[in-house]
């Protein structure tokens, strides 16, 4: 961070605090509930909440939301911890809600005892129509009369199981008339016979989200607990009960959630791409999912560079997806490894080849005076892309046609002298000469050509299978496109080429290692890859392909 940026709207809040003396040092949280895995909208959260701990001299603790046995699974939190270590954070606690499930409970007698809460008999459609509407106050019910001794004894009678799910829930008594419809006597307690992940059968009464959420800040004394807008109207409750149970005075703070284009990031509507084999699972390559990004080689540095480059803000907004690649680019072309690889190959022959083979020296990464270099082998026969001969070439063609010149990256300038045919018609191979004064570095036979083409070598080349990938929807704006989001999903997503053709040294360095592969993007080693098969996945292109379409269509 320079220094001359200027504070966003937390860290002013914070500075305030810390000048009045209200706090020390801080203390955040990142309270993920464990239902589903991490997306980049979470990264932007834990960037925040870790980032702002780091800055002041503060802790962060890691809360799992776990009040809702249902949906809480295991697996979940296990990736939840992965993905925040991935991401370059270590947190002080690791804490569950659910551990304070006692706690809770005891507090919440608290409230009955002081006559703020009381238990409820009414049914879920019952307390809804009793609720009002904005503009018209609600009424209370004949429960909300009930004596103190009665509403603790039930409220015991409740978590020892006695009543079936819904037969009864706990309530604040605040103001039914409250323009704040959360203030109109909200429940903090229902009955849920159900297993949870951590406390199994003890429990069949769960606390709310908004009772157990501010409590467990409270009891954590997180001094600034940060949230997304859609919780500005849960404050005033969260401000009250931290102030009925006189706990520590924990403030929340909210900020503008993160969208962005060509994406969904709820994840609700991740698992059904999930369930319904839209993806092959929460981390492939095309999800928004951090652990779909690291699969996909986004690096670390890249998703927290972002994140700091889009800031914290206090309306909602949609961010550019190409923001998020183009940090993703720069970092990588700082450290991946060059290599070669040849997507749809065609044969050349050098005729006047006549060595068995040599090993030319090609730099590692010409961004990096210290990344050396590997070698490659050079033989008579070698492979280059399809794409890149033209028999009957437009002006200003510059890649191999018939006579004409090409340099081949890191090795000699070869001339095209004539083209084989298959009895179809297609083409068998290409017969070219190399120019042997034209070594790569030694280069002394003073002609200049303007194509440079990557290529492997016939009798060294490894096979491999790439696999691209494309925007998972063909809409910029998901969440507000018309009908269901799955009817925008982009069926062209997903482009696996099985015949691709590599230079030997992927053999030996894939796995720890990012790569640019020459005009083609930069790869990464996937998890599918066996000593037989090399799989890679495109990370992302050399260049903002959308960004180019859009200038075209635009005239
Ligand atoms: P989703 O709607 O995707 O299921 P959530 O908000 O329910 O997300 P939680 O596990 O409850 O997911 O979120 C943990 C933390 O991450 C919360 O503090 C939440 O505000 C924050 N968060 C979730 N989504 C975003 C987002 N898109 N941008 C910024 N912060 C987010
Ligand atoms: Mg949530």
């Amino acid at each position: 961070m320079s220094e001359e940026k200027s504070l966003n709207f937390i860290e002013e809040i914070i500075e305030a605090d810390i000048a009045a003396g209200k706090h020390k040092t801080i203390t955040t949280r990142f309270p993920p509930e464990p239902n589903g895995y991490l997306h980049i909208g979470h990264a932007k959260s834990i960037c925040l909440n870790f980032g702002l701990a780091k800055k002041y001299g503060g802790t962060t603790n890691l809360r799992f939301d776990d009040t809702n046995p249902v949906t809480e699974d295991t697996e979940y939190v296990d990736s939840i911890k992965e993905d925040v270590r991935w991401l370059g954070f270590e947190w002080a606690h690791e804490f569950y809600a659910s551990d304070y499930f006692e706690q809770l409970f005891q507090f919440a007698v608290q409230l009955i005892e002081k006559g703020l809460a009381y238990v409820d008999d009414s049914t879920s459609e019952e307390i809804a129509s009793q609720k009002g509407t904005p503009t018209q106050p609600g009424v209370r019910n004949k429960y909300a009369d009930r004596s103190i001794e009665e509403n603790k004894n039930l409220f015991l009678e409740m978590r020892a199981g006695k009543y079936a799910d819904g037969a009864k829930v706990l309530r604040v008594k605040i103001d039914m008339s409250s323009p704040n419809m959360l203030l109109r006597d909200p429940i903090i307690y229902r009955i849920k016979h159900a297993n949870h992940h951590r406390t199994g059968d003890a429990w069949c009464v769960y606390p709310m989200y908004d009772f157990a959420h501010g409590q467990s800040d409270s009891i954590e004394k997180i001094t600034h607990s940060i949230c997304t807008l859609e919780f500005v109207p849960h404050r005033p409750l969260y401000d009250w009960c931290i102030e009925q149970l006189g706990t520590f005075p924990s403030k929340q703070y909210e900020f503008a959630r993160l969208n962005m284009t060509y994406t969904v990031m709820s994840k609700r509507k991740l698992l059904q791409l999930v369930n319904e084999n839209h993806v092959q699972g929460w981390d492939d390559p095309r999800m928004s999912t951090i652990s779909g990004m690291r699969r996909r080689g986004y690096p670390a540095a890249s998703i927290r560079e972002f994140c700091e480059r889009i800031g914290v803000a206090k309306r909602e907004n949609l961010i550019d997806v190409g923001l998020l690649e183009f940090c993703v680019r720069e970092e990588l072309n700082k450290k991946a490894l060059r290599r070669m690889v040849v997507f749809d190959p065609i044969k050349i022959v050098i005729t006047n080849y006549t060595e068995s083979e040599e090993w030319l020296d090609s730099e590692n990464n010409p961004e990096d005076p210290n990344g050396g270099t590997r070698k490659i082998p050079f033989s008579k026969e070698i492979f280059i892309e399809a794409e890149d001969f033209m028999e009957n070439p437009p002006k200003k063609y510059f890649r191999l046609a018939p006579q004409q010149m090409v340099r081949l990256k890191s090795a000699y300038i070869i001339q095209c002298n004539e083209v084989i045919k298959n009895e179809d018609g297609s083409i068998k191979e290409i017969h070219c000469t190399y120019i042997p004064e034209s070594k790569s570095g030694s280069d002394t036979s003073g002609i200049h050509v303007k194509g440079t083409l990557h290529w492997v070598s016939r009798a060294h080349a490894i096979k491999a299978e790439v696999r691209l990938y494309d925007r998972l929807f063909q809409v910029e704006n998901v969440a507000e496109a018309e009908g269901d989001f799955k009817d925008h999903i982009n069926p062209d997503s997903l482009q696996i080429i099985t015949g691709a053709l590599a230079e030997p040294a992927l053999a030996n360095d894939s796995k720890d290692h990012s790569f640019q592969f020459l005009r083609k993007g930069y790869f990464v080693i996937d998890k599918d890859s066996s000593d037989d098969k090399l799989v890679f996945n495109r990370t992302v292109t050399l260049k903002d392909t959308w960004a180019k379409e859009v200038k075209k269509s635009n005239g």
